[in-house]
C-alpha cells in the first residue's frame, strides 16, 4: 500500500511541477486525491493522508521543501516526523496549561520558566528529571489553588459575620424594622455561596459590600429620622406641658369665682352632689345657708364699684374662715353666697351662724381711707328635715327672702329661730 502511495505522491509532485503550481497543502491535497483516483488508490487512504497534510501549515511545508526531497519516498518519514513533533508540542502546551493554577491567579516564576523550556523543546517531557519536576509543579498547583479557595472562603465568612453585625445593629436601632433593611437581609440570604464558581468570588464580594453600604445608608437615614423625631417629640412634650398648665388654670378658673376665689355656682352643684351622697350613705348632716348682703347696691353707689368688690372679697374670706375644710362656700351670684355647713349638734350650727353675724357686725370693711359697715340676711335649712336636697335649698332661699322682707340683718332658720 505504502508503495502505491509513494507513486501517487511522486505523480502529484510531477503534476504540480508541470502545472507550475506551488505545493501548498490545499493544492497538494487536490492533486493528490486526483492522482490517487487515477492510480485507483482507495479513497479511505486518500482521506487519511489528506488529514496528515491538513495538519501541516505553510511553514512546515516550506521546511519540508527545504529538505530537498529528491524522491517522494523520502516524504513519508519526514511527514510522519513532523506530525509526531506537532503532537508532542500540542501535548506540551496541554501540559503547561495543566500545571498552571486555574483558581489562583498567582503564577510561579519557576513554573513560567519551566513552561518556556518545555515549549521550546517538547521532547524534554520524556526525560525523567523533567517528569519529576512536573510532578512537583502538579503538587504545587493543587496547594496553590487550595490555599486560594481557603483564603476566599475565610474572606466570605468574615464578610458574612460583618453583615450579621451590621444587620443586627440596623434592626435593633430601628425598632420599626425598616423595609429596606429587611430587603437587604433577603438579598444576603439569596446569595448561594455553594453554587458560586471561583470566578464569581469577587462578584459575590462586591454584592456583599454593596449590601453593607445599603445598610449604612439605611442606618444614616434612620438615625437622622430619629433625631428629627426626637426634636419633634420634645416640641410636642413642651406643647403638652403648656396645654396641661393652661388646662389646669382654666379648670381652676372655671371652678372658682375670679373675684372672691370661692366656688362658682356650677362647681358648687358638683360639690353638693358629693355632700348629698355622703348624707345618703353615712347620714352626715348638713345645713344649707343662703346669705345676701343688705343694700349692696347702695354701697356701690356710695363708695364706688371697686369698694363693692373689696367688700365682696372680704366677705367671702370671712365665710371661708368660719367654715371647716369639707364645708362648701360658693358665690351663688352677685352679692349672694351659699354655704354648706356640716354639723352633728344643732348648737354647733347655731354657734357658726352667730359667729358669722358677730364678725360682720363688729368689724368695718376697709377700703382706702373708708371704713364701711355692712349687714347681711340669711335663710337656713337643715337637710334631714327635707326629702330631697333641692327642697332644702328651696327652703333656705325662701327663708332668706323672708329675712329680707322682715327688715334685713337677720338669720332665719327653718325651725323658726331668728338670729
Ligand atoms: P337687698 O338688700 O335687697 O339684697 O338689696 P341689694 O341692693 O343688695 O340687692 P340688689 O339685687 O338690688 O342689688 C345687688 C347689687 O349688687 C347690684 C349689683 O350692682 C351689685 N353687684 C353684683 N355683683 C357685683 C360685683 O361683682 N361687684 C360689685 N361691686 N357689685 C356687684
Ligand atoms: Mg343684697
Ligand atoms: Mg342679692
Amino acid at each position: 500500500m505504502s508503495n502505491q502511495i509513494a507513486k501517487v505522491i511522486k505523480q502529484t509532485f510531477l503534476n504540480l511541477k508541470d502545472k507550475s503550481i506551488l505545493a501548498t497543502p490545499l493544492e497538494y491535497n487536490k492533486e493528490f486525491c486526483k492522482v490517487a483516483k487515477e492510480f485507483k488508490v482507495e479513497v479511505n487512504e486518500c482521506k487519511k493522508f489528506q488529514e496528515f497534510v491538513s495538519k501541516l501549515n505553510a511553514v512546515e511545508l516550506e521546511e519540508v521543501k527545504k529538505r530537498e526531497i529528491k524522491t517522494p519516498e523520502e516524504l513519508i518519514p519526514i511527514l510522519l516526523e513532523r506530525i509526531a513533533i506537532k503532537n508532542v508540542s500540542t501535548l506540551s502546551e496541554m501540559l503547561t496549561s495543566s500545571l498552571t493554577p486555574s483558581i489562583s491567579l498567582q503564577l510561579d516564576e519557576n513554573l513560567a520558566k519551566f513552561n518556556i523550556k518545555i515549549g521550546n523543546s517538547p521532547a524534554l517531557m520524556f526525560e525523567e528529571d523533567i517528569q519529576k519536576e512536573m510532578q512537583s509543579f502538579i503538587t504545587q498547583r493543587f496547594a496553590s489553588d487550595k490555599a486560594f479557595v481557603k483564603q476566599k472562603t475565610e474572606d466570605i465568612a468574615k464578610l458574612v459575620t460583618l453583615m450579621g453585625k451590621y444587620l443586627n445593629d440596623a434592626i435593633t436601632n430601628n425598632t420599626s424594622g425598616s423595609e429596606n433593611v429587611s430587603g437587604i437581609k433577603e438579598q444576603i440570604k439569596a446569595i448561594d455561596i455553594s453554587k458560586s464558581k471561583p470566578t464569581d468570588l469577587s462578584e459575590l464580594q462586591n454584592r456583599l459590600v454593596n449590601a453593607v453600604e445599603n445598610i449604612e445608608n439605611e442606618m444614616n437615614i434612620v438615625g437622622k429620622n430619629l433625631e428629627k423625631d426626637k426634636s419633634n417629640v420634645c416640641q410636642l412634650e413642651d406643647r403638652i406641658k403648656c396645654l396641661e398648665q393652661e388646662l389646669e388654670v382654666a379648670t381652676k378658673e372655671s371652678r372658682t369665682d375670679h373675684l372672691t376665689g370661692v366656688l362658682t355656682r356650677r362647681a358648687f352643684e358638683k360639690e353638693l352632689s358629693k355632700v348629698e351622697s355622703n348624707f345618703e350613705r353615712n347620714t352626715i348632716e348638713y345645713a344649707v345657708v343662703f346669705v345676701d348682703i343688705d343694700f349692696f347696691k347702695k354701697i356701690n353707689d356710695s363708695y364706688g364699684h371697686e369698694a363693692g368688690d373689696v367688700i365682696l372679697k372680704t366677705f367671702a374670706k370671712i365665710l371661708e374662715k368660719q367654715t371647716r375644710e369639707y364645708d362648701v362656700i360658693c358665690r351663688y351670684g352677685g352679692e349672694e353666697f351659699v354655704a354648706i355647713v356640716h354639723f352633728k349638734l344643732k348648737r354647733e350650727l347655731l354657734g357658726y351662724l352667730k359667729r358669722l353675724k358677730t364678725i360682720v357686725a363688729e368689724n368695718k370693711f376697709v377700703y382706702e381711707d373708708k371704713r364701711i359697715q355692712i349687714t347681711f340676711s340669711a335663710g337656713v335649712s337643715v337637710r334631714s328635715q327635707y326629702k330631697t336636697y333641692e327642697e332644702a335649698i328651696k327652703k333656705a332661699d325662701e327663708l332668706l327672702y323672708e329675712a329680707k322682707n322682715n327688715g334685713r340683718n337677720k338669720i332665719i332658720l327653718d325651725d323658726g329661730k331668728i338670729l
